[in-house]
C-alpha cells in the first residue's frame, strides 16, 4: 500500500461547532466535507453547498462573508456558480484548497470557525429547507459492467456454458448512457412502456415494463477532461477524477432483452437514473483506499496502458453499499425500509482509473462535469448482488419481505434507496446520503 495523503482534514479527533456533524453515525461529518448543489425552498437561484451533518454550508454566502478571501480569484468565482462544472474543471489541487478552508471555517476553536459561528444563521442551511439538484450539468454519461460477478450472473441466465464473453478480462465493457434523464435523489420515476416478447423472436406488444429493475453503482465525475484526441495515461487517471456518488441506473429487462442485441441497451435504461446529490471527493475517500481486485491464477493481467504499480495498490475504494426497499404497504404499516443486499465496491474487477484511461484512450474527450458509472456492483454471494434480476434469479427465487410481499421485479410505489459509506480504524466513518427514488405507475 503506498502511502495515503493525509493532512488536518482527516483528523479523526477535529469537531465541528455543528453538533449534529460530531455525531458518531452521520453520513457527513467534517472529514468528509462532500459537493452538492441546492436551493433554498424560498428562492429560485441554485447555489454551492457543503453539507456538514444535518446542515449545508452556503459556499455563496460564506465567499460573499469573505472566508475565501485566500484562494485563487478562478476559485471564488467558481464557488458562486449554480453548477459544480467549474469547480470541477479547476481541478482537484483548488478543490482541496476549498476543502481546507472549509475545514476551518467549520471547525469548532478556530478563529475562522468563531466567526462563521457567529454568522450561522446566513452561512446554513437545515437540510429539510432545501432542496437538492443534480450536481453537475452532465454532458455525457457512461456506464462500465466492471463487477464479474454481475457480469457472470447475467451471463449466466443468458449463455450458460461461456457467460462471460471472450472481451471481459481484458478491457473494461462499457456503454454510452443518456445524460439528459438523470435525476436527483428523491425525484420519482415513471415506469417505462415499450416493446417486450414473449418467445425470443418476437413479435412484441408494447405495453408498461412488467420487468423493472434498479442497479446499485457508484458513479464518478470528471474533473479536468481531456482534449479530443489525447490519451490519459492511467498514472494521471485519478487527477481527473473530482469524486463519487451513488447511482441507480433503472432498468426494464423485458425492454432490454428485446432490444440489446446488437448494439445494447437503448430505451431499457435512457427512461431515468438517480444519482445522490452530493459528490464525497477524493480527498474525503483518501483514508479508505484500498488495493485494486486481485485476478485469481489463470486470468489474463492487464495490458500495459491498464496496469501499474500505483493501481494495483490503492486503485481500489473500501465502499460498503446497501439497497433498501420501502413498498407501499410499508409505508401505509409505518413500517420502515427493509434491506434487500449489501455488497462492497472492492470486489469491482476494474478500477475506476482503468475506466476512465480505457474510456479516454481511442481519442475520446471527456468534459468536466461527466458522469462515469461502474455498472451493478454485486458480490460473490446472494446477499450482495446488486440488483433484482441477480437477487431474484430471473424470477426463479422471489425474494421475501417482512411484510409477507414478495418481489421478483419492482412494483409502483417500491422506494429503492442506495446507501454506502466508508470506515476504518483512526478515521472517522464518512457516507454518501440517500441515493432514493419512488416507482410511478407508467402512463396510460
Ligand atoms: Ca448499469
Amino acid at each position: 500500500m503506498t502511502q495515503l495523503q493525509l493532512d488536518d482534514t482527516h483528523d479523526p479527533s477535529a469537531t465541528s461547532w455543528v453538533e449534529s456533524a460530531n455525531g458518531a453515525d452521520t453520513d457527513f461529518p467534517l472529514a468528509n466535507l462532500p459537493f452538492g448543489i441546492f436551493r433554498h425552498d424560498v428562492e429560485e437561484r441554485p447555489r454551492i453547498g457543503i453539507a456538514i451533518g444535518d446542515h449545508v454550508l452556503d459556499c455563496l454566502a460564506a465567499t460573499r462573508a469573505g472566508f475565501f478571501g485566500d484562494v485563487d480569484p478562478a476559485v471564488r468565482d467558481a464557488l458562486q456558480s449554480w453548477t459544480l462544472n467549474p469547480l470541477m474543471a479547476l481541478g482537484r489541487a483548488d478543490a482541496r484548497a476549498v476543502r481546507r478552508v472549509a475545514h476551518r471555517l467549520l471547525s469548532a476553536g478556530t478563529a475562522e470557525g468563531s466567526r462563521a459561528r457567529s454568522l450561522s444563521a446566513d452561512l446554513l442551511a437545515s437540510n429539510t429547507a432545501i432542496g437538492m439538484r443534480v450536481p453537475a450539468e452532465i454532458g455525457d454519461y457512461s456506464d462500465f459492467y466492471a463487477s464479474v460477478n454481475h457480469a457472470t450472473n447475467v451471463g449466466s441466465m443468458f449463455r450458460p456454458h461461456h457467460p462471460l464473453l471472450p472481451n471481459y478480462k481484458w478491457m473494461p465493457i462499457g456503454y454510452h448512457g443518456r445524460a439528459s434523464s438523470i435525476v436527483a435523489s428523491g425525484t420519482p420515476v415513471r415506469r417505462p412502456r415499450g416493446q417486450s416478447v414473449a418467445s425470443p423472436d418476437g413479435p412484441p406488444s408494447v405495453g408498461p415494463s412488467a420487468r423493472m429493475d434498479y442497479e446499485l453503482e457508484v458513479g464518478a465525475f470528471v474533473a479536468r477532461g481531456n482534449r479530443r484526441g489525447d490519451v490519459i495515461p492511467l498514472s494521471v487517471a485519478e487527477d481527473h477524477l473530482f469524486g463519487l456518488c451513488l447511482v441507480n441506473d433503472w432498468s426494464a429487462r423485458d425492454l432490454q432483452q428485446w432490444e440489446y442485441q446488437p448494439l445494447g441497451p437503448f430505451l431499457s435504461k435512457s427512461f431515468a437514473t438517480t444519482v445522490s446529490p452530493w459528490v464525497v471527493t477524493l480527498d474525503a475517500l483518501e483514508p479508505f483506499r484500498t488495493p485494486a481486485f486481485v485476478r485469481p491464477p489463470g486470468d489474463p493481467a492487464p495490458l500495459p496502458y491498464l496496469d501499474d504499480a500505483t493501481d494495483r495498490a490503492r486503485g481500489g475504494f473500501g465502499i460498503t453499499l446497501e439497497v433498501w426497499l420501502r413498498t407501499a404497504a410499508m409505508r401505509a404499516a409505518g413500517q420502515p425500509a427493509e434491506r434487500l443486499s449489501r455488497g462492497d465496491f472492492g470486489s469491482m474487477y476494474w478500477t475506476l482509473a482503468q475506466m476512465l484511461t480505457h474510456h479516454a484512450s481511442a481519442g475520446c474527450n471527456l468534459q468536466s462535469g461527466d458522469l462515469i458509472a461502474s455498472g451493478t456492483v454485486s458480490g460473490p454471494d446472494r446477499g450482495s448482488r446488486g440488483c433484482l434480476l441477480e437477487l431474484a434469479w430471473r424470477g426463479q427465487s422471489p425474494v421475501t419481505l417482512s411484510t409477507g410481499e414478495s418481489r421478483v421485479f419492482l412494483h409502483d410505489g417500491d422506494e429503492i434507496t442506495l446507501r454506502g459509506w466508508c470506515e476504518r480504524e483512526g478515521f472517522r466513518r464518512i457516507g454518501f446520503g440517500d441515493c432514493s427514488g419512488e416507482v410511478l405507475p407508467a402512463l396510460a
